[in-house]
């Protein structure tokens, strides 16, 4: 065997790379730079991890947030890797230890935060490390942060060119999961990566199982939804307002879920503290705003809930992105509604913004509607926003388990159209179908819509049918949702005028009735994250994890640094009662084979005797 995969075995417990993994390896060891983009949760860490213990000297990994450092140093100290990190919430003395280390070659590891790579006593540190050939390489981790146009900009990044005038010879590899185009060529120019190689995994995220529904009583769907699939895992859910974060933590909290907030409005204490939660313990649910996520690097959230939509698919793919980093499988949920629809668009057209960023904005938020409303398979639908191919659909998304069907509904669409014409486009939707329902409501009355000729033409449709349809056309841009109107509809011409003149047909989806929607429960795994077979696998997968936990809780660490679940699911499916069994397991290196080999083995053999 090669050293790497020795590596991989003996440290990480692994016994393959997983895709374009080893050739990446391979060209770091050898010295070359790398340009690595690979969605998350793909294994970028292994990348320069192994180079940095095959190559001579110290890798230098250079990562924008704190409790990112301290969680991947956690989990190598565990695997017996010698890993520190420098950043500004260490004191002098544990500071003042960790170069002393570096200096001494004690380190194969050293994670720094970009604005101390760039202080001169650290720069004069690198020198001498240097001039003894001491630096393996130099891994810039999460390297989107150099675009000032994304949302994790970080100007000290731009600095790090330092790295490639003061030590030439160095291998440099820069890593990130975010790859737009303009967003790669930013991270080659600013890091001076021209000759790099570069290395795209597909971004296709295959264990997410994307789901969209419409809303309709969005509480009781969430909680149908935590109990059918998590009813005790680690999930993430985002709100748009900070508002209604605090309403649905509170709401879940009474309902006896585990769940707390998170958002900017909160005190930094009560941040850090439920954050700090979320990661070290099980099953707690987050609910949050954007501001929660960026460096959440827990592998175990099963599912990403979003109540409300994200501003683009860019969003929609990163925040989902944060459940089944541990390649088991994920729910994403996202509820929807006509309200989102008319919100969004006039948070937009209302913003401060210059038209043409408005412009953006609003392509980016079609691009998210048609999503939403979209018929194919989900991950085809966000590869091809991405620009990349998926052969086939996915198999187990909401539209390639329950074939989303279509109608022909220019008839019900000219009428719905025309009711916005004749009562003025001024009125929302609620007061439009009330019109075309033919109800004699106080406002029908109060503006003689009784009189108008779309009054009461629309019976063939419930209220429920209408609504979707009226979604739709906005979502689609043939209604524009007013803003100075508090959302009453107007039309847009060039769209609606066709449809309206007979001179297109329109087909619009049809959405799942309840019936359907209890068949896609029914079809869905009731516990995601362990294919519970019987109770006796289950009692022991419980058993392990309550030993997981102690251990973590005695080091300090969260749990998932011990082991994984995936590792944990392997011991209750194997059951290995020796230590040479319990070596084959993925995810146990020599150090956690010696470490807890033992302690798990126990936990295995009473719960075989038990069941006997
Ligand atoms: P990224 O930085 O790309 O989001 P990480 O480096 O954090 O991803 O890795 C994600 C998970 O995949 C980790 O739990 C890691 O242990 C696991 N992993 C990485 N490479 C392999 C492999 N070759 N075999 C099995 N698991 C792996
Ligand atoms: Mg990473
Ligand atoms: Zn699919």
């Amino acid at each position: 065997m090669d050293k790497i995969h020795q590596v991989l075995l003996n440290v990480f417990g692994f016994e393959k790379f997983r895709g374009v993994q080893e050739t990446i390896v391979q060209h770091i060891v050898q010295g070359g730079d790398a340009l690595v983009l690979m969605p998350t949760g793909a294994g970028k860490s292994i990348c320069y991890q192994i180079p940095s213990l095959v190559r001579s000297g110290v890798g230098v990994v250079v990562s924008p947030l704190i409790a990112l450092m301290q969680n991947q140093v956690d989990a190598l100290k565990q695997l017996g890797v010698r890993a520190a990190f420098l950043n500004s919430s260490l004191d002098f003395d544990t500071a003042q230890h960790v170069t002393r280390q570096l200096l001494a070659g004690e380190l194969d590891l050293i994670y720094v935060a970009p604005e101390r790579l760039l202080n001169t006593n650290f720069l004069s540190l690198l020198d001498r490390l240097n001039s003894m050939s001491k630096i393996a390489l130099f891994a810039i981790d999460e390297a989107h942060c150099v675009s000032q146009w994304g949302h994790d900009f970080r100007p000290e990044y731009r600095q790090l060119t330092v790295l490639r005038e003061r030590y030439p010879k160095v291998p440099r590899v820069a890593l990130t999961a975010t790859a737009d185009a303009p967003t790669r060529a930013e991270i080659i120019e600013r890091l001076s990566l021209e000759s790099a190689q570069q290395f795209v995994s597909s971004f296709d995220r295959p264990n997410i199982r994307y789901r969209v529904l419409q809303k309709d009583r969005i509480k009781d769907q969430l909680e149908t939804f935590l109990e059918a699939e998590h009813p005790q895992d680690s999930g993430i859910i985002y709100c748009l307002s900070r508002r209604s974060v605090d309403e649905t933590a509170q709401w879940l909290k009474d309902r006896g879920w585990d769940a707390m907030p998170y958002h900017a409005g909160l005190s930094s204490q009560v941040r850090d503290f439920n954050q700090g939660r979320f990661l070290r313990e099980e099953g707690v649910i987050m609910v949050a705003t954007v501001a929660f996520g960026m460096g959440i690097d827990k592998p175990n959230v099963r599912f990403v809930a979003h109540l409300d939509l994200p501003k683009s698919m860019e969003g929609y793919y990163q925040e989902t992105g944060r459940a089944g980093r541990d390649g088991l499988p994920a729910n994403a949920w996202m509820a929807y509604g006509f309200g989102d629809v008319v919100s969004l668009r006039q948070m937009v057209d209302s913003g401060e913004a210059s038209e043409e960023r408005k412009r953006v904005e609003r392509q980016k938020l079609n691009a998210l509607l048609g999503y939403c409303e979209s018929i194919t398979c989900r991950h085809q639908s966000i590869l091809r926003y991405f620009g990349e191919d998926h052969p086939g659909g996915c198999g187990h998304c909401d539209n390639c388990l329950e074939p989303v069907s279509t109608w022909l509904a220019t008839r019900e669409v000219q009428k719905a159209l025309s009711c916005v014409y004749r009562t003025g486009q001024r009125f929302g939707v609620t007061h439009l179908i009330d019109v075309l329902l033919g109800k004699e409501t106080n406002k029908v009355k109060e503006f003689q819509h009784d009189r108008v000729s779309t009054f009461g033409i629309g019976k063939e449709l419930s209220q429920g049918q209408w609504n979707s349809v009226y979604r739709q056309l906005v979502a689609a841009g043939y209604l524009n949702a007013d803003i100075a109107l508090y959302g009453g509809l107007q039309l847009v011409d060039d769209m609606a005028l066709p449809i309206l003149r007979g001179e297109k047909e329109i087909w619009l989806r049809r959405d799942a009735g309840k019936t359907k929607s209890q068949i896609a429960k029914g079809a869905s795994p009731k516990k995601s994250n362990h294919e519970v077979a019987s109770s006796t696998e289950e009692k022991l997968f419980i058993a392990l994890k309550a030993q997981r936990t102690e251990l973590a809780r005695e080091q300090g660490v969260p749990p998932y640094v011990i082991f994984h679940d995936s590792t944990l699911l392997e011991m209750m499916k194997q059951t290995p009662t020796t230590l040479a069994q319990f070596e084959r397991l993925s995810g146990v290196g020599q150090a956690k084979l010696e470490k807890y080999g033992q302690q798990f083995i126990q936990v295995i053999k009473s719960s075989l005797d038990d069941s006997e």
